[in-house]
């Protein structure tokens, strides 16, 4: 007992120090583009209230996680990440942890039971309540879960340098591809007006952005008001001054003819398309849930190469759903030499509780996960090279992004395929459209000169 009180005139006096007002805050982003729109949404508003944004983490009175649930690995890397922070909470009682999006919306109030120092927990339809939460306003509480409460025209733009940026054209999805959480916890579908996307792009312009990557988690499905994807993209290139305009992501089984038109007509929307095709076999594919054929997806391939000059094409791809067999496997192999994307995103199946496939048997033993994924990712990567080589001795237009992250005697520039360039310059003119020969390329990179130097010379 002595011991104790001893102790406690060493101790700060918590009942103080957890009342310190919170002043300042670090968000940090895990995920997607669209959890990178939202964090940026919600650093506004909390700027708007009167709170700080600082650098580093150690420095907030309030640490914000924006979470994603789409693998088990992006969950696990979050609470490693609250693990860290329980030990700044021992020596800094007053701060606040909230975390909130994709997984704070899968676990709910269960989060809190797991790591007690959480103090909120905001569900992806409530993240934009936070500043209301910590100053306990009425009618609010340390978690929120419930969907129906979003208001969508509150979401920002966002920067992603200053020369480019996303705007989030719809949120949630529809389609429940079995292995998918996105719809269990982003909610049903909601597209927003024609006018909010165009006054978006526009706000981005005055700012100086050149280009612009519309999000939606299928893009092809957005409607409003009798205005479809096709007739977005028109309206986005005619009715304001952005240069370049990419999208991103375009399901098969709603990707139009007249959005094939709409690539090959408009010149500021870039040939590069992002089209999952998630499996090879039609087996597989109908018990994910995708609602297309690889017949189908081959036929929207050949219709893009045939109608446009060229075109950049990536992918999705998942080893080892369940019940996926050899040869089911077999045929995602073949599709992927046959189709020869530019590159692609591999994953091994996560079982995600509460979506369809969960109650599937996982069947394909990790270790058979991991050797198809690393087989897989072999293939792509030499595919990639070969693609990248074609590039070798065309000229690109490339948007000057910034300086190499490797050196800054080299220039970072994004072709209209969305492919990085790197070109040796010591002053690179940020944010301005270059040609460039491409002279090399490896299967990630591309490196280029400018041609009007090579003129010159
Ligand atoms: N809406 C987009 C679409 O339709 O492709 C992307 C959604 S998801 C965030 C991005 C990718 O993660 C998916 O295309 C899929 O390949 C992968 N993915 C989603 N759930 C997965 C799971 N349970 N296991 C492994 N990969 C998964
Ligand atoms: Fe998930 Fe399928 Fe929706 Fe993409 S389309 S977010 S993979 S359910």
């Amino acid at each position: 007992m002595r011991n104790r009180q001893t102790a406690d005139l060493y101790l700060p006096r918590p009942i103080l120090m957890t009342e310190r007002r919170i002043q300042t805050f670090h968000v940090t982003t895990f995920g997607c583009q669209m959890n990178l729109a939202d964090s940026s949404t919600l650093v506004s508003s909390l700027v708007t209230r009167g709170f700080r944004r600082v650098e580093k983490t150690a420095d907030a009175d309030l640490i914000v996680l924006n979470t994603c649930s789409v693998r088990e690995k992006a969950e696990q890397r979050v609470i490693g990440r609250l693990g860290e922070l329980s030990h700044l909470k021992k020596h800094k009682p007053w701060i606040r942890i909230a975390v909130v999006g994709c997984m704070a919306q899968r676990w709910g109030s269960d989060l809190i039971k797991q790591v007690p120092h959480v103090d909120y927990v905001l569900g992806t339809h409530r993240v934009f309540e936070l500043p209301d939460v910590i100053e306990g306003r009425e009618g609010t509480s340390p978690v929120m879960t419930a969907f129906g409460h979003e208001n969508i025209d509150l979401i920002q733009p966002v920067k992603e340098t200053p020369y480019s940026g996303f705007v989030t054209i719809s949120r949630g999805c529809d389609n429940f591809c079995t292995y998918c959480i996105v719809p269990h916890v982003r909610g049903r579908e909601q597209s927003h007006s024609v006018a909010h996307v165009v006054d978006a792009v526009c706000r981005m312009v005055a700012e100086g952005v050149v280009e612009v990557m519309l999000l939606g988690q299928n893009v092809n499905s957005y409607r409003y008001s009798g205005t479809d994807f096709p007739g977005l993209l028109q309206r986005v290139a005619r009715e304001t001054d952005i240069k370049r305009i990419r999208f991103m992501t375009s399901h098969p089984k709603d990707l139009s003819d007249r959005l094939i038109e709409v690539l090959a007509e408009e010149p500021k929307v870039m040939p590069h398309l992002h089209l999952p095709l998630q499996a090879g076999s039609d087996s597989v594919l109908e018990r994910m849930g995708r609602k297309y054929t690889l017949v189908h997806y081959l036929k929207i391939v050949d219709s893009l190469r045939n109608k446009l000059d060229y075109l950049s094409l990536t992918t999705d791809l998942i080893v080892g759903f369940p019940g996926e067999t050899r040869d089911d496997y077999q045929m995602t192999l073949d599709a992927v030499r046959s189709i020869q994307f530019d590159s692609a995103f591999m994953f091994r199946y996560s079982v995600r509780p509460g979506t369809k496939a969960a109650g599937l048997i996982d069947d394909v033993p990790e270790t058979e996960k991991i050797a198809r994924l690393n087989q897989l990712i072999d293939l792509q990567q030499a595919i990639s090279y070969d693609r990248n080589q074609r590039e070798v001795g065309q000229i690109r237009h490339a948007l000057i992004e910034g300086y190499s992250r490797r050196s800054d005697q080299f220039a970072r520039a994004r072709t209209e395929g969305n492919k990085t360039v790197l070109f040796r310059t010591e002053t690179p003119a940020i944010g301005k459209i270059m040609p460039l020969r491409i002279t090399t390329a490896d299967a990630f990179t591309l490196h280029g000169e400018p041609v009007e130097e090579l003129t010159h010379a």
